[in-house]
């Protein structure tokens, strides 16, 4: 399926997004500049990956979530693509896979109209996605911390809960998100039910 970001009717918080110079929006969980991240101690998290991207100057690096962006996703029920909430009735609709032999996603839930929006819109799963890929909704999604060792020949990761403090001397990057009571549509199914239509 070409990307066809020209022709598929905008949702409206989609709209509101910053644009890259031929026009196409820029999710809101996109890195921006070049690479600012860096760890910092904060008291409610501990050692923690944090960046100073600027979402509306900085030009976009697709294919990498901006930590600080990602967690403030999960954490506050916003959606990974335009960054507004997601209401209490309302789907999480998650369209990336999850992270090989767990429930768990390293990409936030979307609006069900934003991602649809996004399987038609993105070059990268426009391309990668085919009509049976699976996409997964909940009203209820749990999180947690995804905390990350850098070492020179290996890296470590770790799942802790949020109220667990024995993570904090590992740096916290990014918060992953479990959706409860899930239920699964393939890709097309889906685009039935949720493409917005104009
Ligand atoms: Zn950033
Ligand atoms: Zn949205």
């Amino acid at each position: 399926m070409p990307a066809a970001w020209r022709t598929t009717p905008m949702p409206e918080p989609v709209q509101a997004l910053p644009r890259t110079s031929t026009g196409m929006p820029v999710p809101f969980t996109v890195s921006r500049g070049h690479d600012p991240e860096r760890i910092a101690y904060r008291p409610e998290t501990g050692l923690t990956v944090v960046c100073d991207c600027e979402p509306h100057s900085e030009p976009p690096v697709f294919g990498s979530q901006c930590p600080e962006r990602q967690r403030q996703c999960a954490r506050d029920r916003l959606c990974s693509v335009c960054g507004q909430p997601i209401g209490d009735q309302e789907y999480s609709a998650f369209g990336a896979l999850p992270m090989p032999g767990t429930d768990l996603y390293l990409e936030p839930g979307a609006h069900t109209g934003c991602l649809a929006y996004a399987f038609r819109a993105c070059p990268v799963l426009a391309r990668e996605c085919g009509p049976d890929h699976p996409v997964v909704l909940a009203k209820r999604v749990h999180t947690y911390e995804m905390r990350r060792f850098y070492a020179p020949d290996q890296g470590m990761l770790a799942i802790h809960r949020h109220d667990d403090q024995g993570g904090h001397d590992t740096p916290l990057h990014l918060y992953v998100s479990q959706p409860l009571s899930a239920c699964v549509l393939n890709r097309d199914s889906f685009l039935d039910r949720f493409l917005p239509t104009d």
